[in-house]
């Protein structure tokens, strides 16, 4: 068995291979061009992108936690105020409220689909405190209840920056998750559904005004070139980068196909065991295919010997690591489900190119383990 290949959770050199030919060529191309620093390639991949989400704006930024804040500080949050979090996602996301000087109130996650909690925030909203933003996180890729927070954005007088982070081209109500908030933030992490091969991230707004203070941020401050109007940053997106995710944002909507097909022969395959399966809502994009047991990390150990490597993303919740005690206090919200979900929760191997024979040897260690 040992000698098996392992089956990995993501697989960023696989999607390379699969698309060698025409990354070669885009990266050659860009190597041609005659500016290395928000040349063409990045003015392409943000009108592209603008246009894969149906109209709107796209900045082009260094990485995800850049993109969460740079949204934030966009929106016109500022140093002191309050920004609601689940307290059960990538620790960039709190990472970027900090950064951009507000503090992360968290909040719990609907125990069936690992999803901020609306009746957890409802509990702040009607509390003395006043969010100045809301992220909500579209996790694992499926669509927060983007209609319902917008309508409570409305009456509460809050901002909302969606971390869609896992969840490029998810929908929600039949719309891209994106479309929805104020801003956006995309990481294109490599394992993400949209990968770079390094670092990169995306803004996407569909306000101009947002749009132009996200663009003059991501370059020292600058509205008026060497003229810095307020203290920016440098979190430029990279040329090479650019041109590899103009190459993958082509192939973006049938590697979601491919991931939900897999995220079916799962669905029937595990159909009848005792585990949690997340409840499911049309438009997911599966950026990870997650169970829950109490025996998760048995079954973890089970499957790496197997070679099929499964993973835990989050051991611990946000508000229980050190950097972030600081945020809790006895006004923080009952935050138990994410607690159990960090306990329970295992992400299975998930990414357009396993291939059948990988998907079966995930499907089969899974079902001897629990027979
Ligand atoms: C990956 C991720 C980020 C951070 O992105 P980087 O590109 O690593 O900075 C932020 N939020 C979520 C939900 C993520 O999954």
């Amino acid at each position: 068995m040992s000698d098996l290949t392992p089956v990995f959770p993501a697989n960023p050199a696989a999607s390379y291979q699969a698309h060698r030919e025409e990354i070669d060529a885009a990266l050659k191309a860009a190597l041609g061009g005659t500016n290395y620093i928000l040349g063409e390639q990045v003015s392409a991949f943000e009108r592209e992108y603008a246009e894969w989400m149906g109209g709107g704006y796209a900045v082009g930024l260094a990485n995800g936690t850049d993109a969460v804040e740079l949204c934030l500080r966009a929106c016109g949050v500022q140093p002191g105020d309050l920004v609601g979090i689940p307290t059960h996602t990538a620790v960039a996301t709190a990472t970027a409220v900090v950064r951009a000087g507000a503090r992360p109130v968290f909040l719990d996650i609907n125990p069936e689909t690992y999803l901020l909690d609306l009746a957890s925030l409802e509990k702040v909203l009607v509390s003395e405190r006043k969010l100045a933003a809301v992220v909500p996180v579209h996790l694992y890729g499926q669509a927060v209840d983007m209609k319902t927070l917008m309508a409570w954005a409305e009456i509460h007088g809050f901002q909302v920056v969606e971390d869609c982070s896992q969840a490029h081209g998810a929908l929600w109500d039949g719309c891209k998750v994106g479309t929805f908030g104020h801003a956006a933030a995309y990481s294109c992490y490599p394992t993400k559904n949209l990968g770079a091969i390094g670092d990169a991230g995306v803004a996407f707004t569909l306000s101009l005004e947002v749009a132009e203070h996200i663009l003059s941020l991501r370059q020292y401050g600058w509205r008026e070139r060497y003229i810095s109007s307020e203290v920016g940053m440098n979190s430029r997106l990279d040329e090479l980068q650019a041109a590899i995710l103009r190459v993958k944002l082509r192939h973006l909507d049938a590697d979601n196909a491919r991931r939900r097909v897999i995220a079916s022969q799962y669905d029937s395959a595990f159909s009848t065991l005792e585990i949690m399966r997340p409840s499911v809502h049309e438009g997911h994009v599966f950026h990870q295919y997650t169970i829950g047991t109490d025996r998760r990390d048995d079954l973890k150990a089970y499957l790496a010997e197997r070679q099929v490597v499964a993973g835990i993303l989050y051991p611990q919740p946000i508000h229980r690591q050190p950097a972030y005690l600081e945020y809790v206090d006895e006004s923080t919200v009952d935050l138990s489900a994410s607690e159990e979900a960090c306990r329970t929760l295992l992400c299975l191997p998930m990414h357009p190119h396993l291939s059948d024979d990988e998907v079966a040897r995930v499907i089969d260690g899974v079902v001897s383990f629990f027979a």
